[in-house]
């Protein structure tokens, strides 16, 4: 049975500093989709040495994980446990932030010399309580590294970051039970994923136009993200131009949330330690 959809919503370009995006998540009606609390969808971006819109500098995080997923450019990492690593379109960096982190992110020197399009995901997922103040963490994965699975007719290509679809299992270790996945989608391909009743779901569309549960149509600077309510175990989609998707669920936290700035605590005592932890150097450097 397909999950029931209960919201379909744009994708609003907001300011992030100097920094245009699209935000889907949060949204007005939407505070998150537990355990998924914001979701931030840059690009594309023509970027060159004269227009460089997307290079965050050194800052915190505590309390959950800041994922990224570049669909177009080429970025370099940088954080304070020391790993400096180029991310290619495909790839994937998955930061757990536990007690705190700092990193950088923007294109390479190189990327912004030659020139070319630059569009990533930025997800942040929740951490449970008992996690929150765990080791920080950074996995990486290459594009070539991340599992996938084919429809019959070869027109959707589903990559399997975190979690599992049948049995594709995701390299990312997770402290909850989530799905992240992408799909490619060719005109007229279509696919059937399930997802487990005790999930949360969302479906995000960043270009194309798809039908999803042969119902509801996502289409790019129209609607571009469907919730789920729990009830139903599959979502389908169905291309009607060449699609990109984002399709993301997940056990539910069901905790109280305190977020602040780059803190996603369960109180707001627990915020204001994040930011004396932080200016006292508690979560390390990055020059
Ligand atoms: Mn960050």
């Amino acid at each position: 049975m397909y999950k029931t959809i209960q919201h379909k919503v744009t994708s609003p370009l907001v300011n992030m500093g100097p920094i245009k995006l699209r935000q889907p998540l949060p949204t007005k009606g939407i505070e998150n989709v537990d355990p998924f609390l914001l979701l931030h969808h840059y690009g594309p971006y023509v970027i060159s040495e004269f227009n460089n819109p997307f290079d965050l500098g050194p800052h915190p995080h505590r309390g959950f994980e800041p994922i990224t997923l570049l669909f177009k450019g080429e970025q370099l990492h940088r954080d304070s446990l020391g790993n400096e690593m180029v991310v290619k379109a495909g790839d994937v960096q998955w930061t757990t932030a536990g007690c705190g982190i700092i990193h950088s992110e923007g294109p390479t020197k190189e990327f912004v010399k030659k020139g070319g399009e630059l569009e990533g995901i930025q997800l942040w997922l929740n951490l449970p309580a008992k996690d929150k103040m765990m080791p920080p963490n950074y996995q990486h994965l290459e594009e070539k590294q991340i599992p996938n699975l084919f429809s019959d007719d070869k027109k959707v290509q589903l990559n399997i970051i975190a979690g599992n679809q049948n049995e594709e299992f995701g390299l990312i270790k997770t402290q909850t039970e989530v799905n992240v996945f992408t799909a490619a989608v060719d005109k007229g391909g279509e696919m059937e994923i399930n997802i487990p009743e005790s999930h949360q779901s969302l479906v995000y569309l960043l270009n194309g136009k798809v039908i999803v549960n042969k119902l509801e149509v996502l289409e790019k600077g129209e609607s571009q993200m469907i919730t789920f309510k729990q009830e139903g175990n599959t979502i389908h989609f169905e291309a009607k131009t060449t699609s990109t998707l984002l399709i993301l669920s997940g056990e539910p936290i069901h905790e109280k949330i305190a977020q602040y700035g780059p803190y996603v605590m369960n109180t707001q005592t627990e915020i204001l330690e994040a930011m004396r932890d932080y200016e006292q150097g508690k979560m390390g450097y990055l020059y």
